[in-house]
């Protein structure tokens, strides 16, 4: 029984565990590494093919975004998930199959034109994007699933995104019996439309996330209507557009949440009516999930409306269906109107158009909801920037830039403590890790669940490896200083690759069948044999 920890160690993205028990090999969360990134990841110690199970704690890119990647590696078992997650990911890994897809074309379009750049190969394609989503499995909430011999597992709200969960796992090795949770992103408190974090019982052993380990949100609870609709109505007033960028899932449906209730009270005055346009193929998508989660996801403010017969994230002149024709026109006429787009950060997608038409109007607001890291387009016009540069052209900035405080996914350093009080057991409770977190930050705030609990605490680098059984550590490792990244640029045909895929596939199901001696496999080793005799061109 082995837990061996490959991303999100020391960092905060690419969130992947590998656990080891009664031979089979399973993945809590297999995401992409996304932003700087100070350590490298070890490998994974088997192949994708000789992956069992995917156990996946919410839909984020980071925690989910390599499951298409495992698909095409050879990865056919099954990927555990709550039933909104497995709708979320249905469209997110498609989505970033899509974005990698056009990032290819875009750069090999530059390779064809310079010998020197190498041809970039995406890490997946639409193809394996549907592979992987057919291997979902969706599950609901609380309730105990048997996965194989002595592999149980539970999903527990945590309430940090509509589908997230924190994963008990309950394993059975040569008669001991030992319980782990994944606590997944553990979700702040008072966020509109789903449910609070919820607690876990008491296990063996626990790996929490520690982003805002060091830090507090404000104390005072934020008013996200009052703050916008004053936004709202100044912008309105003075006959300008507010543009909203934002994250297609989550954020998105956080703003339309507040939007209907401004609008259903008339809160901005002379423009009740004012048009909301939601321009993201990807927000759209998400937000008919979000409307159809409803029951086993929403809060009890969020229930409420619904059993009223009202749609908590719809209201009048609320614009969803927009081609890229339509995008075009909404800056053609001059009523005043919210449009909320993609990306969050402003580095791609159709916001940017926006921000094109709407930056240098002095009447018009952009307006930012969520962290913009740096480096972005985001963070620049958030710092203060007087010109930026759109599509070529050089764009004065003379909107208001505007900043909806607070609207955040993630516990602060007192919502975890809360949360792994009531969640860890003193009796039993035999180690911590704390993973998901910026290199000093776990270290942090493992001392500070010691100091606070009692509780024998662990911040593991990618690579370490515990016994669960024995209690100890059998490796550990320092991290992998990053050089430089080459996961997504390898020189390498994707035929080949989808080839040595498949090769290894072979090998993972000829190494299951190693006790299984029959006519059958017989007759497989001939056709295997007869294959290999066509293709090998020595
Ligand atoms: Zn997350
Ligand atoms: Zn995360």
């Amino acid at each position: 029984m082995i837990l061996e920890f490959i991303g999100a160690a020391h960092e905060v993205t690419g969130s992947c565990h590998y656990l080891n028990v009664n031979g089979k090999n399973i993945l809590v969360d297999y995401g992409m590494e996304q932003g700087k990134n100070l350590f490298e990841n070890v490998d994974l110690p088997v192949s994708a093919g000789e992956i069992d199970y995917i156990f996946l704690t919410h839909a984020h890119i980071d925690h989910s975004g390599l499951l298409p990647y495992a698909y095409a590696k050879g990865f056919r078992g099954r990927i555990y998930a709550t039933n909104a997650t497995a709708k979320l990911c249905s469209i997110m890994l498609r989505d970033s199959a899509h974005i990698q897809a056009f990032e290819a074309e875009w750069r090999n379009r530059k390779a064809r034109r310079n010998a020197n750049i190498e041809e970039f190969v995406p890490l997946y394609t639409m193809e394996d994007a549907d592979g992987a989503i057919r291997l979902l499995k969706p599950v609901s909430y609380n309730e105990l699933i048997n996965v194989d011999q002595g592999i149980d597992i539970r999903f527990t709200d945590v309430g940090h995104l509509l589908g997230s969960a924190a994963i008990e796992v309950f394993l059975k090795e040569d008669g001991v019996s030992k319980k782990i949770v994944f606590s997944g992103d553990v979700g702040n408190t008072g966020q509109p439309i789903i449910r609070e974090p919820q607690p876990v019982d008491g296990a063996d052993y626990v790996l929490i996330e520690s982003t805002y380990g060091d830090r507090l949100h404000s104390e005072e609870k934020p008013d996200y209507i009052g703050e916008l609709t004053k936004i709202l109505q100044f912008t309105f007033d003075r006959g300008g557009n507010v543009v909203i960028p934002s994250f297609a899932v989550g954020r998105t449906q956080e703003l339309l949440y507040f939007i209907r209730e401004i609008k259903e009270k008339g809160l901005v005055h002379g423009h009740e009516d004012f048009p909301v346009y939601v321009d993201s193929p990807l927000a759209v998508d998400a937000t008919s999930i979000f409307g159809k989660s409803s029951l086993e996801c929403y809060d009890g403010e969020a229930k409420k409306l619904v059993e009223k017969g009202i749609n908590p994230l719809s209201f009048t002149n609320l614009n969803l269906s927009i081609t890229p024709d339509d995008s075009r026109d909404i800056n053609t006429d001059d009523e005043p109107k919210v449009i909320i787009s993609a990306s969050g950060m402003c580095d791609a997608g159709r916001i940017r158009h926006h921000l094109k038409h709407n930056l240098w109007r002095k009447e018009s607001t952009i307006l930012f909801v969520g962290y913009q890291s740096a480096g972005t387009l985001g963070r620049a016009l958030y710092e203060g920037a007087r010109t930026v540069k759109l599509f070529g052209e050089e764009i004065s900035v003379n909107a208001s830039i505007e900043i909806l405080t607070g609207m955040s996914g993630h516990a602060d350093q007192k919502g975890l403590l809360n949360w792994a009080e009531k969640s860890f057991d003193p009796e039993k409770t035999q180690k911590i890790f704390v993973v998901h977190g910026e290199d000093t930050v776990t270290d942090k705030f493992a001392a500070l669940l010691t100091e606070k609990f009692g509780f024998k605490t662990y911040a593991p680098y990618s690579g370490a490896k515990y016994d669960l059984i024995k209690d100890e550590l059998i490796e550990e490792t320092k991290g992998i200083p990053v050089v430089k990244k080459v996961i997504t640029q390898k020189k390498i045909s994707t035929v080949f690759e989808r080839l040595l895929a498949a090769g290894e596939r072979l090998l993972s199901v000829i190494r299951k069948n190693e006790h299984g001696a029959n006519k059958d496999l017989a007759k497989f080793a001939d056709q295997i044999n007869a294959l290999s005799d066509k293709w090998d061109r020595t």
